[in-house]
């Protein structure tokens, strides 16, 4: 059949009807070279296989054999499937209780499986329930390889009788059309990056011919998913540079006061990403920071110290934080700053009176307020700046590049200088922000006291409520945390109010308590929060709100209830708000739903301060999409790159996209052209404001 090639759609192939097509589309999968980018979840090889008659009782081992027979028994009450393979050497039996229905169908005398478990003994070496992959028929010329490739298979392609055989068979099909596929890198890149030609690459990602060609070809699909991220972030990188600004080369009149006035001296990391910051602006194009300090390190009053840098260099300063509370907390710290120097500072958010309002935005237009704090409706349509110069966005990963690009559509090109308590691994860093560089405040300020952290479950509560009364007694506070998610925020909600009526009628009845939570009107949060500011309340029970902004040094006792439904990095901001005074603080974790899991993660609080330490145990356990919400941002499109892991070719993959945009900017030459059709592919969507064509 001429007239097929790669991009004729898979329905081509034999026996692929209908249903199958309809069942490979669900995961995208159209054409033959998806196919040919469908890659093996994993490989067994069979070297490192155990023959039968070198099994050992009581080993945990693999084992290949075919299979002799299989069939269901009663025993002891129970059904029993067994199944019995061979290899030349031996035979083995498998047994499954009570899954005579599952196990029925799914085996052939004479097919190839792949078994793994631990090995019994019960009249022969026996596994009860292993783990297993059917490989195949014997007879089929693929199995002849040592290493063998194993897809994941959704339960929809196994119902329209896609298996482990089938694909590999379509598979092997389809690669008769390898042929057409073009390189998109020149000879001299392959050479020089050590790539092997992308035709040996996905041939030998199915059929390794050896472990080190299937290394290789490893090490090319992943430079090729990596290369085309570290494009996109040059050619933003590259074209914010093109953007020209005014530089802020002054120090102007406000920093030095201020800097002069503060109750704290600066640490030495604040006072170099100060200079960092202060570095950027000087120059004539936009600067595009992202600031990372753990919890606690001091970044608002670098956020501070950096506006009055604009502010003295007569721009005005936009400060977005993600909700309205925040940014509440946010103008109030500032104006606390900015009032020392007559600096004018108002908060814009949707909450305020119309004509309020109207009379904030038409002060910036006019310019005649410096700094306006508010949520991301700070940056809409009807809102015009007269001389915007900075932009300090706190705690949204990703929410810079679409925000920009709409400022420069109104014609603003200001700097940006993004904040984040999370610590991203540098090689998530490079290759998600990598057109973006990093100030990191690596130090936190000397008065700060680790926070003694215990996790406990909920019958070991009363001993903590007396704990918490001696504190009390001794003049500290304490914050008593309830979870709420807007999934279920009534429930949560109610919760919470119910558990500061028992705290108050029956734990608590002589002690001063308060209660904060969303759903309080906003004067009323205002004046319990005062009261627990000045010690008038000793006990403040509150839903998460508090998370970022609370700041009462002699608060010494945090107690998080339901701890198993937070994120670590949330229970880590949240211990965060004790510590901060110069008493021992304890932090305690009410693990209400002990499993493994919950019991690992709130193990790895109590062993770490450290937010980075955290954030990378998190990361392990949740990966690198859910951590970062990039999951469904449309960014995530690896299916080989390891992102954590793959800082080598992330940096070779770094150095060629560099080398090219240096050469070809604009992706025009020749050489370049496959680079492009496919970039435009892939990520056209995400460039924004760069223009490549
Ligand atoms: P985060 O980085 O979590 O946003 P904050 O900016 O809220 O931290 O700072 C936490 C607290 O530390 C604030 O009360 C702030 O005034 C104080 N602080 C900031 N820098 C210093 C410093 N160098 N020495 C002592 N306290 C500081
Ligand atoms: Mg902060």
């Amino acid at each position: 059949m001429k007239d097929i090639n790669i991009n004729s759609s898979i329905s081509r192939l034999s026996q692929i009807g209908q249903k199958r097509v309809e069942a490979f589309q669900n995961i995208n999968i159209l054409s033959i070279l998806d196919l040919f980018y469908f890659f093996p979840r994993k490989y067994l090889n069979r070297k490192t296989i155990k023959k039968i008659s070198g099994l050992e009782k009581g080993e945990t081992c693999s084992v290949i054999g075919k299979v002799e027979t299989f069939g269901n028994k009663r025993f002891r009450n129970k059904m029993m499937s067994q199944v019995v393979i061979s290899d030349n050497t031996g035979m083995l039996t498998l047994t499954w209780f009570n899954k005579a229905k599952y196990i029925k169908n799914l085996f052939t005398v004479g097919d190839e499986i792949i078994v793994f478990g631990k090995i019994g003994w019960f009249n022969g070496f026996s596994i009860t329930h292993p783990n297993f992959e059917i490989i195949g028929n014997n007879n089929s010329q693929l199995n002849f390889n040592s290493i063998i490739p194993i897809y994941s298979l959704s339960q929809e392609l196994k119902n329209v009788g896609i298996d482990q055989r089938f694909i590999r068979n379509i598979i092997y099909d389809s690669l008769l059309y390898l042929n057409h596929v073009k390189d998109i890198y020149n000879k001299e890149y392959l050479n020089d990056y050590k790539l092997i030609h992308i035709k040996k690459a996905l041939e030998n990602i199915h059929f390794p011919k050896d472990d080190q060609t299937l290394q290789n070809s490893i090490k090319r699909l992943k430079f090729d998913e990596h290369f085309f991220l570290q494009l996109l972030m040059s050619l933003r990188r590259r074209s914010l540079r093109h953007n020209k600004t005014k530089p802020m080369s002054d120090i102007g009149p406000y920093f030095k006061k201020i800097t002069d006035l503060l109750p704290f001296e600066l640490t030495k990391a604040q006072k170099r990403v100060i200079k960092e910051i202060h570095f950027d602006m000087k120059n004539n194009f936009p600067m595009n920071r992202l600031l990372q300090g753990d919890v606690g390190s001091g970044k608002t009053i670098v956020a501070i110290l950096s506006a009055l840098l604009a502010v003295g260099n007569n721009a005005q300063v936009a400060i977005m934080a993600p909700t309205e509370i925040l940014a509440f907390q946010h103008y109030n710290t500032f104006i606390k700053e900015l009032n020392k120097v007559n600096i004018s500072c108002c908060i814009l958010t949707g909450k305020l009176k119309k004509a309020e309002k109207n009379k904030i935005i038409a002060a910036i237009k006019s310019g005649s307020v410096s700094v306006v704090v508010g949520t991301h409706a700070l940056i809409q349509k009807d809102i015009f700046f007269k001389k915007l110069g900075l932009v300090i966005v706190d705690e949204q990963h990703r929410f810079g590049v679409k925000q920009r690009s709409a400022l420069i559509e109104k014609g603003l090109n200001p700097h940006f200088l993004s904040m984040t308590a999370t610590p991203i691994p540098r090689t998530l860093a490079m290759s998600y922000m990598g057109d973006m560089d990093v100030s990191i405040i690596d130090e936190l300020p000397s008065n700060r006291k680790k926070v003694i952290t215990k996790a406990i479950d909920e019958n070991r509560l009363n001993n903590v409520y007396s704990f918490i009364k001696d504190q009390v007694v001794l003049g500290r506070q304490c914050m008593i945390i309830y979870p709420l998610v807007e999934e279920s925020e009534k429930i949560d909600l109610a919760a919470a109010t119910e558990a500061y009526e028992k705290l108050k009628k029956d734990t608590f009845p002589k002690i001063k308590l308060g209660l904060v939570h969303g759903k309080i009107p906003s004067e009323e949060k205002k004046s319990v929060m005062k009261d627990f500011e000045l010690n008038k309340i000793n006990i403040l029970i509150s839903t998460t709100v508090i998370e970022v902004g609370v700041n009462v040094p002699n608060a010494t006792v945090m107690l998080i209830e339901h701890a198993e439904r937070f994120g670590l990095m949330q229970l880590h901001q949240l211990r965060g708000r004790v510590g901060r005074g110069t008493e021992k603080s304890y932090c305690i974790l009410v693990n209400r739903k002990p499993t493994e899991k919950s019991d690992s993660r709130l193990n790895i609080m109590e062993k770490s301060n450290d937010g980075f330490e955290i954030a990378n145990e998190d990361l392990k356990i949740r990966g690198p999409g859910d951590f970062f919400g990039l999951n469904q941002s449309g960014y995530i499109k690896q299916k080989i790159a390891d992102l954590i892991n793959d800082g080598l070719i992330i940096n070779e993959a770094k150095k060629l996209t560099n080398t090219i945009i240096m050469e070809d900017p604009r992706l025009e030459k020749s050489d370049n052209y496959l680079i492009k059709e496919r970039f435009m592919v892939e990520y056209e969507d995400k460039l924004y404001t760069v223009k490549i064509s």
